[in-house]
């Protein structure tokens, strides 16, 4: 049995404000004859202005048979959406080229997802947990346009499936390229980007504070939580600067989970995103602002970040839930195993009970 983790990571990364413009160039050794690239762009962008010279879509570099699919994402990344593309995609094209995912972290999941089950037989459900993935996909290339998930350096693809919402984990799941473009994050509407900002400064507390914590995941996350602290807390207003910052936070951030895992926040906001639909950014806020008991100073700083930003957090979101509606989240919460024993240690079955849970839920 090997101790240590050897992650598979990101092949290549290029950084830079109008790096966007540099993807005709980056793709073209990965064409293959025949097979299109398939550009899945969050749907958004479908109403942007194509005149603008910043529009993302009119730069897309479509080539010959090349398919630009515009991924709503009114819902988080579901396995029968995910089942439902790449089949579409088998009986236009036999195979593709590519698939690049434009957008936050919902679209680039799908594109990974996609890219895996492009090669991978049966439903994405079926892959649903860690290390099931049996052959690589097909090349693929994430494209953050807001930034905090971390999506675009980890080895997992969150999916909402028939049983459960679980990641396709897996060393084939990341990306071969990410274009890290901030100036496609530039109009993100105000709450969006702090919720998903908070994402990554939530892996950063669940990491620091986690027990899997080393060296590796120490000195991404503190450099992320330094980033964090910089654009929401210490500058007075929104400029180009922060969105560079917030690209690199989400990247630092994702790997601080890499090497060791998210927390509470996260295992509580899976439930509530299985049974009430609520979204990754937001649930884990929500969440947050009530685990003083697990993250007292992270939490204390985070009520900071809420209200220097002047944004509100959802409250009451579960009241007049049944029992089986509690019990059905708790479920989901407890399948995360290596989440609860990064927050808590190898006995968190003893600190972490249903009813435990059951009273956290119900404050939220
Ligand atoms: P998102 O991708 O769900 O997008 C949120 C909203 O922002 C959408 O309405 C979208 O259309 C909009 N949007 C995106 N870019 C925009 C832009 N430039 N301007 C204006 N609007 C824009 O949000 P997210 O928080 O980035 O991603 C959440 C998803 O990521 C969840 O499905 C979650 O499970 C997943 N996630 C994955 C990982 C991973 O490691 N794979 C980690 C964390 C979260
Ligand atoms: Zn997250």
């Amino acid at each position: 049995m090997s101790n240590f983790r050897n992650f598979k990571m990101v092949d290549y990364v290029v950084y830079g404000r109008g790096s966007f413009n540099q993807l005709d160039e980056i793709l073209t050794p990965h064409r293959k004859e025949g097979a299109p690239m398939v550009f899945l762009v969050d749907h958004h962008f479908e109403n942007e202005d194509a005149s603008a010279t910043n529009s993302i879509v009119s730069r897309i570099p479509v080539r010959a048979n090349d398919k630009v699919i515009f991924a709503d994402v009114t819902y988080e990344p579901k396995t029968k959406q995910v089942d439902h593309l790449a089949q579409n995609l088998k009986e236009e094209f036999g195979t593709v080229s590519g698939v690049i995912g434009i957008g936050g972290g919902s679209t680039m999941d799908l594109a990974k997802a996609v890219s895996l089950m492009m090669n991978n037989p049966g439903s994405s459900a079926d892959y649903q947990g860690w290390d099931l993935v049996k052959y690589p996909g097909v090349y693929k290339a994430g494209i953050p346009t807001l930034s905090g998930t971390g999506a675009e350096v980890s080895r997992t693809t969150v999916l909402t499936g028939p049983t459960k919402k679980l990641g396709m984990n897996s060393d084939f799941t990341p990306f071969n390229q990410i274009v890290l473009d901030p100036e496609l994050a530039a109009d993100v509407p105000v709450n969006q980007r702090f919720y998903t900002g908070m994402d990554c400064y939530i892996h950063c507390i669940e990491s620091l504070q986690g027990t899997y914590l080393n060296e590796f995941s120490k000195s991404y996350g503190e450099k992320a939580l330094e980033l964090c602290r910089e654009v929401f807390l210490t500058k007075e207003t929104w400029d180009n600067e922060n969105d560079d910052k917030l690209m690199m936070a989400s990247y630092a951030g994702g790997m601080s989970i890499a090497y060791s895992q998210v927390g509470v926040a996260h295992a509580v906001s899976y439930g509530l995103s299985y049974l009430l639909g609520t979204k990754h950014g937001v649930g884990n806020c929500i969440v947050m602002n009530h685990l003083e008991e697990y993250y007292p100073e992270g939490v204390a700083e985070f009520k900071q970040m809420v209200k220097k930003n002047n944004i509100e957090i959802p409250t009451g979101i579960c009241q007049g839930l049944s029992d089986e509606d509690f019990d059905k989240m708790i479920d989901v919460s407890m399948v995360m195993k290596p989440l609860w024993e990064n927050a808590l240690g190898k006995n968190w079955e003893q600190l972490i009970t249903r009813q435990k849970l059951r009273d956290l839920y119900q404050k939220l």
